[in-house]
């Protein structure tokens, strides 16, 4: 996999402080896409083991506390991307379990393979679904147009919701 930028220390992408990935690879030429330069998969830089160990080292530094990662691009979800994000999740899952994972992806809930299931079964909210230029409104949160979804898929990503009001 090969990504375009980490920021280890976001309040942009997500709620709260977060560590963001920026993966590279996208088949879906949305109009008005914000991010086309990741569109080809080989854009950016090689996803290595260095770059996995920094973002778990991140989440647990407790110097910045971070809620959680974010995972945008691109996207997360494009075939070419999953074993490589379902390894950082897996790892994520396992060292760092109180920290929350966001993904963000063109593909809907309901398109997606048994292996895109397998990566979103370890994350918590999922915002699917292409961005259309024509449903777009800057006042959503945590979303580009109206047919864009927020999925809270954990319990405790419900539960935070339903405490939100
Ligand atoms: S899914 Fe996101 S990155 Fe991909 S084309 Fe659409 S807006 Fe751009």
């Amino acid at each position: 996999m090969h990504y375009h930028q980490y920021i280890p220390v976001d309040i942009v992408n997500g709620p709260g402080t977060r560590c963001t990935l920026f993966v590279s690879g996208c088949e879906h030429q949305c109009r008005g896409c914000y991010n086309k330069a990741t569109w080809p998969l080989k854009s950016g830089h090689l996803f290595t083991e260095v770059i996995k160990d920094q973002i778990i080292r991140d989440l647990l530094d407790t110097r910045i506390p971070r809620r959680g990662l974010s995972l945008s691009g691109g996207d997360p979800l494009h075939p070419a991307n999953l074993d490589s994000v379902k390894k950082l999740l897996q790892e994520v899952v396992l060292s760092a379990p109180d920290k929350d994972i966001w993904l963000w992806t063109g593909y809907t809930l309901e398109q997606l393979s048994s292996e895109q299931q397998e990566v979103v079964a370890l994350i918590d909210v999922l915002i699917d679904g292409k961005f259309i230029q024509a449903e777009a409104d800057p006042n959503l949160v945590w979303r580009g147009s109206a047919n864009q979804c927020v999925h809270f898929l954990s319990e405790r990503a419900q539960h935070r919701q339903e405490n939100r009001g």
